[in-house]
Parts: structure tokens; sequence; C-alpha cells
């Protein structure tokens, strides 16, 4: 195989350096998902599970297995604007990989100024930061590692639902400022059993969303353009709807689960927001872009909405002065929710599988295809569009 050129785009290291120990000592071995699909191969890598990779020093622990090959690997967090690193080494690129919690936007533009690019990989979930059409038309095959961290954002989804429905950051911050204010403290909580739940997108992250709320004596709800199989919704005690609007206007919370793409683009806008009940809460964990930016802001302003939390924005890094680090009752996080310690051993495994198979000249994995062969495919046919 000739030698590459792989391109990396992670978000830069801590503050204070790399962790010299970590909280604990080890983490829990999956090696299977809840539908049966194999987690990936954990044999053959070159790092301790449960380490911080995400970061440039950490280098999704590729550095060895490429450089014993002969394959240049350049690693940078350095990707906005012309003169960025990112841009400067693209023309030379064979293989883009980034991960959406520090997205490096493969825009049209920029992969007409990469020539060589066959092959754009996603450490972790979610690929709308490439253009799918552009990259359907220069036949470049994008892969993501399915399924590596949807349990990991389903908790962080269910974390959210609790902590607005009850108002717990409002209370964490009474107890740390040495108060103990209970009326104000409590003036805003409510309890989650017995509210009407609706997820958006009821695919891998969706799905444990549900899984993991039935518990709480809630009333669930869901809207995909798939319905799920009679027996989940048996189980699970599901209410299907088939538009987005009929869930909206019934439920309590809205939770959304599905990829950003064009038919989802600014699907919560202020037409939308208006139809929901007053205090509604939205928690959205998919992407940013999924919401209106002023739409939500306005709604949190005028109290029509009671909550809005989530880890995606647009653009990321979210700006210092972007709006939903300040409006009001927002339980906002950086994009962290799918890039724990324990997800990353697992999108970090799977980038090293999906490079040993294009190595190898293998097929890659076809829940990992997003597009191939100049066209959408795999997971990529199923969750996404390219035209609204
Ligand atoms: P998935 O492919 O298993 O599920 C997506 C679901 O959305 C599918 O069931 C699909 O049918 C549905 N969908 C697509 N278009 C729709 C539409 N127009 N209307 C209704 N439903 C639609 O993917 P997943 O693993 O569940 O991940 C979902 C998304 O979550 C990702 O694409 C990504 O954007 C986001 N995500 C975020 C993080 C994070 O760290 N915050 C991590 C992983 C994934």
């Amino acid at each position: 195989m000739n030698k590459l050129t792989i391109l990396c785009v992670l978000y830069p290291d801590p503050k204070n350096g790399m962790p010299k120990v970590y909280a604990r000592d080890n983490i829990p071995k999956i090696s299977q998902y809840p539908n049966g699909q194999l987690a990936p191969d954990m044999s053959n890598i070159d790092f301790i599970p449960g380490s911080l990779l995400g970061s440039v020093s950490g280098g999704l622990g590729l550095k060895k297995f490429l450089e014993d090959q002969g394959h240049r690997f350049i690693i940078t967090s350095d990707k906005e604007g012309e003169n960025s690193e990112f841009e400067k080494y693209l023309p030379e690129a064979d293989i883009v990989i980034s991960q959406p919690f520090w997205p490096a936007y493969l825009t049209k533009e920029r992969i007409a100024k990469a020539p060589k690019l066959k092959l754009a990989v996603t450490a972790g979930i979610g690929s709308d930061h490439v253009d799918l059409a552009a990259a359907i038309e220069r036949n470049i095959t994008v892969a993501e590692v399915t399924f590596c961290n949807s349990i990991s954002v389903a908790e962080h989804n269910v974390m959210m639902i609790l902590s607005l429905v009850r108002d717990y950051l409002t209370q964490h911050e009474f107890a740390k400022a040495g108060l103990w204010d209970i009326a104000d403290c409590v003036s805003r909580s409510y309890d989650l059993e017995g509210m009407h739940v609706g997820v958006v997108g009821s695919g891998r992250i969706g799905l444990a969303v549900l899984r993991r709320l039935n518990p709480f004596g809630v009333h669930l709800h869901y809207y995909d353009k798939y319905r799920l199989s009679p027996e989940i919704e048996k189980e699970l005690n599901l209410i299907y709807h088939n538009d987005v609007s009929s869930l909206a206007k019934v439920v309590d919370i809205v939770s959304i689960n599905c990829p950003l793409h064009p038919e989802t683009e600014d699907m919560f806008n202020a037409q939308l927001i208006g139809q929901m009940k007053r205090g509604a809460y939205i928690v959205n964990t998919a992407r940013g872009k999924i919401c209106n930016r002023e739409a939500i802001k306005q709604a949190l302003e005028s109290g029509h909405l009671a909550g809005y939390a989530g880890d995606v924005w647009f653009p990321q890094p979210a700006p210092a002065d972007h709006p939903w680090r300040t409006m009001p009752f927002n339980g906002m996080t950086p994009h962290t929710s799918g890039t724990s310690l324990s997800a990353q051993t697992r999108y970090a495994a799977g980038v090293l599988e999906i490079l040993k198979a294009y190595f190898g000249g293998e097929k890659i994995r076809e829940e990992y295809l997003i597009v191939d062969g100049g066209a959408l495919a795999g997971t990529g046919k199923h969750s996404y569009t390219t035209a609204a």
C-alpha cells in the first residue's frame, strides 16, 4: 500500500496537561450493543482503555499503528479559517479523521481543496460536519463508528431531562453557595412521574432513551420516519406519531435524537415551538442546528418553554457570546455526551478497525458507512438525506 497522509483533527489537550492519574482504574468491557451489533475489536489496540484519547496528545491511540506502516499522521486542533493547519494540510490528505465534538467542517469548498481525499472518518457518530452531497459527487467514503457512543448520549440525555424537570442545577448552586433557601430551590421543581415524553428519532440513541425512561412511570411517545416493531411498541407502551407536530403538541418533554440533515435542519423553529404546551422542556443531544437558535432563546425568555438542555451547538466550539450559554433555564454543556472516557475507548478502537479494513482493501462494516460508492450507504441510507 502507498504511504498515505492521514490528517486528524482533535480537541486540544486539557489546560493543565494530560491527566497523570485517572478517577478510576478501569472501565467495563462492552463487547456487544443492545441490538446485537459487535463493539469494535479491542484485541489490537495500542492504548489503555479509559484513557484520554480524543485530544491531540491522545491521538486516538493511532500513532504507532500508522507510523509503523510508514504513513504520515498529522494531528492538529487548529481547524478554522484558510490559514489553519487543517486547511494547510488538506491538499495532501488521503484520509481525514474528525470528531463531532470539535468538528473539522468539510464543506464543499474544503473538499474542492482536497483532491487526494478518499476517506473521511468520524470518530464518533454524526457526519453532518461533512457536506455529504459533495462527498457523493467526489466519491469520497464517509464512515463513522456507529453505536460507539449511543448509550453514552442516552445516559446524558436522561440526566438532562431529570435535571431540568427537578431543577437540579439551581439547587446545586444554592448548596455550593452555603445557602438553605428551600422555597427558592423548589419553586420550579417538579416530578417526572406521569409526564408525557416524546422522542424525535427512535434510532440507537432514541430507543435507548425510551428504554431508560420507561421505569420512571412516564407516558412515552415517539416520531420517526420508520416505525419501531410492534413488540417494542408494546413492551414500552409507546404512542407513535407520524409527524413531529402531532408529537410536539401533546408532550411535556421533547428529546431530540435524529441526525442533522436537510429534513431536520431548523425543525424546532418558532412555529413548531409555538405549538408546544406552555412549560414544556426540550433536550437536544442531536445537533444544534435542528433547533432555531433565536426561537429557543425567545421561548425561554417568554416562559413558553420551561427549560432547554443539550450539548450540541452551532458552530462548535460555540462563541463566548452564543445566546444558549446565558439564556434563562438552560442546562447546556459543551459537546461532551459522546466523548466520555468510556466512549473514547470504543470510538478509537472503531477508527482503528475502519483504517485496517481500508488499508487491507476489505469492505468497511456496512453499519459504519454513511456515504460509499457515490451514494448514501449503510446507516447513511437509513438515517440521512442530501436534499429536503
Ligand atoms: P441512528 O441512525 O441509529 O438513529 C437516527 C434515527 O433518526 C433513525 O431512526 C432515523 O430514521 C431517524 N430520522 C432520520 N431523519 C428523520 C426525520 N426527518 N424525522 C424523524 N426521524 C428521522 O443514530 P443514533 O446513533 O441514534 O444517533 C442519532 C444522532 O445523534 C446522530 O446522527 C448525531 O447527530 C447525534 N449524536 C450526538 C452525540 C453527542 O455527543 N451529543 C453522539 C452521538 C450521536
